[in-house]
């Protein structure tokens, strides 16, 4: 079915999330929606999904003329959406889960689940999908879940189908799997939009490629457009993917991690018996698919989690800080960046400059005696937003008010200012525009060259890649080897779903 939005302007308050948008996709095509986080397109999709009413603009659904009041409207219309969040529910099978979604009043009593159990074989089958109709869906893998959501789509005679930064969560290969499964779906007439901010799988499936940018339609391209040229579209500017990296020189090891194992939150062994050390004048990085234990593994090394009583150590220059408080970490000589800068990295109400003092209050740098040296705090954060390129109208801005990409470099700044050999960054550039992951990469590639060693947790398989001297890829909670840069993505894809190197 071929779709046209035309002239789409959506507001919230003043701010204007959707321009005057146009967007055609015809019958049978993998269009691309690419655009940094926050230009606008998950907002779009919901306009077109019903959930929200745009101000302006139509909906033509072969070049018939929409008027949704609601998902429902939509789904009827043959609209389809995979959101970002799935939404099954996980104690149900997967047919109950497809019979639901068939089943405006909910009531599971009152469904043909021969029907849906039926629905779920034609259309696994069809497809190629492999799902089983009577799995629960929490014993499913994350992309067997997305062929559900793909399937409950469809069981309802979906025609254009949204997946909404779908590959976000899965690994490689499930990931090239999802691209298989979209092109089969398109060359039996589904019109597919697919959203992402990864250029190569733009490039790699994509039939047209529409870039949207704070809000409006800057261009469109084919998928033989290189990824610089994507890249600039997306950023407005020229930006240079490829970070510079030298031969290093590898001094000692500076963090030796050995046998720890971590809970989370739900009293799971979330790290499993991890052991690594780190050199000075090297990138480690952890990878893997987000949930395999990363986030405790971070918490654990900066101390805002503890390791199992008796269950290994953890040493930053020779001192062992196992279980130490957070202070201690940072003073036994870690510079941490944290996966989420507005729970952990900023106090969002204080200025830029009370930001950068917040890991430095407890040393005499910024006081004299009682009393804030103020001129010494001004210069200082000066300085900082110079060099680290902080878009911001003044130092006594609060931080809340800038933007993902400048907050971050914020909190980068400050960790980056202090004078100490060992640097953690858990997803350094998550939600950051690609403009300030060019800059943040770089500061990071040169904290590495002054001898530093760093430890970078990522689930983006391209940043490991761009960074890392080293890969360690968790899975489930354990290590399942460590390899050097040069390793094929085949092979850590395979390692990321558990495959041992
Ligand atoms: P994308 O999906 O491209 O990352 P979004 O469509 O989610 O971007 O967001 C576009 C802009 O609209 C952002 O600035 C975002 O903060 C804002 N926005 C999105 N949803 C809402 C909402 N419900 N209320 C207010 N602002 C919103
Ligand atoms: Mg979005």
């Amino acid at each position: 079915m071929k779709l046209e939005l035309r002239g789409i302007t959506k507001r919230f308050g003043t701010l204007v999330a959707n321009d005057s948008i146009n967007l055609t996709v015809e019958a049978g095509e993998i269009h691309a929606l690419l655009g940094e986080n926050g230009a606008g397109k998950s907002t779009l999709m919901n306009v077109l999904y019903g959930l929200y009413t745009a101000d302006e603009g139509q909906i033509l659904l072969d070049d018939k003329p929409q008027d949704f009041d609601g998902p429902g409207d939509a789904m009827a219309a043959g609209i389809g959406m995979v959101h970002q969040h799935f939404m099954l529910i996980p104690v149900f099978t997967v047919a109950e889960n497809v019979a639901l979604g068939n089943e405006p009043t909910g009531l599971l009593g009152s469904m043909d689940m021969a029907a849906a159990r039926n629905k779920v074989l034609e259309i696994s089958e069809r497809f190629g999908f492999n799902v089983d109709p009577d799995a629960l869906i929490e014993d499913l893998p994350v992309g067997i879940q997305q062929r559900v959501e793909i399937i409950k789509a469809l069981s309802r005679e979906a025609r254009v189908l949204v997946l909404d930064e779908p590959t976000a969560v899965l690994t490689p290969q499930e990931t090239d799997e999802l691209m298989e499964i979209m092109r089969q779906l398109a060359k039996s007439g589904t019109s597919i939009v697919f959203i992402t901010h990864k250029l190569r799988e733009v490039k790699a499936v994509a039939d047209k490629i529409t870039v949207i940018r704070l809000g409006k339609v800057v261009g469109t391209a084919s998928p033989d457009a290189s990824t610089n040229e994507l890249a600039s579209m997306m950023v407005g500017r020229e930006v240079e993917l490829t970070v510079q990296k030298e031969l290093s020189e590898l001094g000692p090891a500076l963090v030796e991690v050995k046998n720890i194992s971590v809970l989370d939150d739900r009293l799971h062994r979330a790290v499993d018996d991890v052991s690594f050390d780190v050199f000075g004048g090297e990138i480690l990085a952890i990878a893997g698919v987000q949930g395999n234990g990363q986030t405790e593994l971070a918490e654990a090394l900066v101390g805002v989690r503890s390791v199992i009583k008796g269950a290994g150590s953890i040493a930053v220059k020779g001192k062992d800080v196992t279980s130490a408080s957070v202070r201690k970490v940072l003073e036994a000589g870690v510079a941490f960046i944290p996966e989420d800068r507005k729970k952990d990295g900023l106090v969002p109400e204080f200025t830029i400059s009370e930001n950068f003092m917040l890991n430095q209050s407890f040393t005499s740098r910024f006081t004299k005696g009682l009393n804030i040296n103020f001129p010494l705090r001004k210069e200082i954060a000066t300085d900082l937003v110079d060099r680290f390129d902080v878009r911001t109208p003044s130092i006594d801005t609060p931080a809340g008010k800038l933007s993902g990409g400048n907050q971050q470099k914020v909190v980068v700044a400050r960790e980056l200012a202090r004078d100490v050999e060992v640097l953690i960054a858990s997803q350094p550039t998550r939600g950051v525009d690609v403009g300030s992951i060019e800059f943040i990469h770089e500061q990071i590639v040169s904290e590495r060259d002054r001898g530093k060693a760093v430890i970078l947790i990522s689930t983006e398989l391209d940043e490991v890649l761009a960074l890392a001297d080293r890969i360690a890829v968790m899975y489930r909670g354990k290590i399942v080897g460590i390899v050097g840069p040069e390793t094929p993505r085949e092979t850590l894809g395979k390692m990321m779903a558990g495959v041992s190197a």
